[in-house]
C-alpha cells in the first residue's frame, strides 16, 4: 500500500485542489497532509501581519475540513525555506512516504525550494508530483511563436480567452472520504511566530465555505453592476476576493466555474467581454510572467533602462505617503484605508502608487514592499506586476508619461468626497466641491483641520518626472 503526502502551501482548500485530488485518486493509499509555516522567511518577504493571521486561521479551518475526509493535517513551524525542506524530507522518511503532491508556487525562492525538495526526495526514491492549481491555465501553455511568454497583455489575453472557451472548465471536486484516518503523531497548530494583526472577518471570512458563499453573493448582487460601478471607490462594488485567492482558499477556476453556473447562456460572452473576467486574466498574466521570470519576485526588472532612473527617495516624503499625510486627500485616504483595513480599492492602489513613483519620484521597490507589508491580499505576482506597470517599466506597462492626477481622480471617482471623509475625519466639514483640491482651501481651513500642506507642487513634480524618465529611457 502506498503512502501519499499532500504538502499544502498557498492552496488552503479541499475543493478544486488539483494536487490534493490527485493524491487521493488511489483509494487504497494512505493520505497524509502537512503544512509548514515559515514565519522568519515570510517576514523577510514582507508578508503583512494580517495576511499571516489569515493564513493561521485558515489552516485551522482546513484541518477541520480535512478531518471530515479522514485526513489528518500535520503541522510544523520552521524558520526558513531551507529548514522547511529538511523537515519535509525527515517527515517523508519517517512516514515512509512514496509520493509527494503539491501545487506550484512561482516566486524565485519558492521555485528554488521545490527544486531542492525534488532532488533530495529522488535520492530516497520518493516521487514529487507538482500541479498548477493557482491559475486558470498552466503557465507555459500560452506562449508566443518563439516559445516565450507574451510581452503584450492584449496578445496574452486573446490566447487566454481562446483556451478558456475551447477547453471545458476543470471543476475538481472534493476527494472522497478515506476509509480510516491515519495518525502517526499529534501536531497541534499553535500560533506561529508572527505579530498577528486582527482583521475584519465580516469582510474577509475564514474558510472556503464562507468564501464560496461570498463569491455567490457577488454574482447575485454586484456582478451585473461591476462594469459601471467597479471604479467607484465610495461603494462596495468589487468582489473583495483577492485575499482568499492569494492564499488559495479560493481558486480562479472556481470563480469561472460559478460564473458559468450562474450565467450559462452568456458565459462565453462574459469570458470575452466582461471586465471582471478581464481582471482575472490580468491576474493570470502576472502569474505566468512570474513563472517565466521568477527573479521578478526579487524586485528585478525586465527592461534595460530602469536603473538609469535617478530616484529622489526623499525619506520625509516617503514617511508622509506611508502615513497618509501628503496633503493630497485622495492619496491620504487611500493610504489610511490600506493601513486600517489591509486592503485598498484597485483605483486607489493605482492613484497612490503613481503618486509615489511619478510625483514623489521614489523608487517603486519601496512602495511595492510597503504595500506587501500592509496588504491582507499581498501577492508577489500581482503586487510586483502592478507596481512595474504603474512605474512604466514592466512587461506591458503604462507609457512613462502617463501619470494619474490625484485631484482629477478624486473628483471623478469620489465625487461627493464620501470616501475621503470616511478616512480623513479632519476634512469632514469641507464641502464636496473643495474637498478634492487642497489648493482651494485657505490657511484657516487648514489650521482648523490640522491637515498637512501638500508636500509637493503637482505641476512641478510632473515636469521633473518627465525629464528624469525621458533621460533614463532615451538619454535625452
Ligand atoms: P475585483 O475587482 O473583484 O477583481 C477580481 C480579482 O481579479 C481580484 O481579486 C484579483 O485577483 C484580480 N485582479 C483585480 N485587479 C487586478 C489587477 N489590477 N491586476 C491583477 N489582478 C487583478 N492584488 C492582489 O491580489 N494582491 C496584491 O498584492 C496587489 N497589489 C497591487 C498593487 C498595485 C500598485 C495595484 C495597482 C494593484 C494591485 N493588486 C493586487 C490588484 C488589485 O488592486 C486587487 O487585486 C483588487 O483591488 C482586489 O480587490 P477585489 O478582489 O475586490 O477585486
Amino acid at each position: 500500500m502506498k503512502t501519499n503526502l499532500m504538502w499544502f502551501r498557498s492552496d488552503l482548500r479541499i475543493r478544486n485542489n488539483l494536487a490534493l485530488y490527485s493524491a487521493c485518486q488511489d483509494c487504497e493509499a494512505t493520505i497524509l497532509a502537512l503544512f509548514i509555516s515559515c514565519p522568519h522567511q515570510w517576514k523577510l518577504n514582507s508578508m503583512s501581519s494580517r495576511k499571516a493571521f489569515l493564513i493561521y486561521k485558515n489552516i485551522l479551518f482546513l484541518k477541520k475540513e480535512l478531518m471530515k475526509l479522514n485526513i489528518y493535517l500535520y503541522y510544523h513551524e520552521s524558520t526558513t525555506f531551507l529548514e522547511s525542506v529538511n523537515y519535509l524530507i525527515k517527515f517523508c522518511r519517517k512516514n515512509k512516504v512514496n509520493n509527494l503532491y503539491y501545487n506550484y508556487e512561482y516566486e524565485f525562492l519558492e521555485q528554488k525550494r521545490d527544486i531542492m525538495v525534488m532532488k533530495k526526495l529522488k535520492k530516497y526514491h520518493i516521487i514529487s508530483n507538482g500541479f498548477h492549481s493557482s491559475t486558470l491555465i498552466p503557465p507555459g501553455v500560452i506562449i508566443n511563436k518563439k516559445g516565450e511568454m507574451y510581452k503584450k497583455y492584449s496578445h496574452f489575453k486573446n490566447r487566454c480567452i481562446l483556451e478558456l472557451l475551447q477547453n471545458s472548465l476543470n471543476d475538481i471536486f472534493i476527494p472522497k472520504k478515506r476509509k480510516t484516518i491515519i495518525l502517526t503523531s499529534n501536531t497541534p497548530i499553535v500560533p506561529f511566530d508572527f505579530n498577528f494583526h486582527r482583521f475584519n472577518e465580516q469582510l474577509f471570512p475564514i474558510g472556503e465555505i464562507k468564501v464560496l458563499k461570498k463569491l455567490k453573493v457577488f454574482f447575485k448582487n454586484k456582478f451585473n453592476k461591476y462594469f459601471t460601478n467597479n471604479n467607484s471607490i465610495s461603494h462596495d462594488t468589487t468582489s473583495m476576493l483577492s485575499a482568499h485567492l492569494s492564499i488559495g482558499v479560493l481558486s480562479p477556476m472556481q470563480c469561472l466555474f460559478l460564473l458559468f453556473k450562474y450565467y450559462p447562456n452568456t458565459y462565453a460572452y462574459y469570458v470575452k467581454k466582461c471586465c471582471w473576467v478581464n481582471e482575472l486574466i490580468w491576474r493570470e498574466f502576472f502569474k505566468h510572467l512570474l513563472y517565466f521570470h521568477p527573479l521578478l519576485s526579487q524586485q528585478k526588472v525586465l527592461c534595460d533602462w530602469e536603473n538609469n532612473i535617478k530616484w529622489n527617495n526623499n525619506e520625509k516624503h516617503f514617511e508622509a505617503w506611508k502615513r497618509g499625510k501628503t496633503g493630497f486627500p485622495i492619496v491620504d485616504a487611500g493610504m489610511r484605508q490600506l493601513n486600517q483595513l489591509g486592503w485598498m480599492h484597485n483605483r486607489l492602489r493605482m492613484v497612490t502608487s503613481s503618486f509615489l513613483v511619478k510625483n514623489l519620484l521614489i523608487d517603486w521597490r519601496k512602495g511595492e514592499q510597503y504595500f506587501m507589508s500592509r496588504l491582507i491580499d499581498g501577492d508577489t505576482a500581482l503586487n510586483n506586476g502592478n507596481w512595474q506597470w504603474i512605474s512604466s517599466i514592466g512587461s506591458d506597462s503604462a507609457p512613462y508619461f502617463r501619470i494619474f492626477n490625484p485631484i482629477l481622480q478624486s473628483k471623478k471617482f469620489d465625487a461627493q468626497g464620501k470616501f475621503i471623509r470616511k478616512y480623513i475625519p479632519e476634512l469632514t466639514k469641507i464641502s464636496y466641491t473643495n474637498i478634492h483640491d487642497p489648493n482651494t482651501w485657505n490657511g484657516n481651513i487648514r489650521r482648523r483641520n490640522s491637515y498637512p500642506e501638500p508636500i509637493i507642487n503637482l505641476a512641478d513634480s510632473k515636469k521633473t518626472m518627465l525629464t528624469v524618465f525621458k533621460f533614463a529611457k532615451y538619454k535625452l
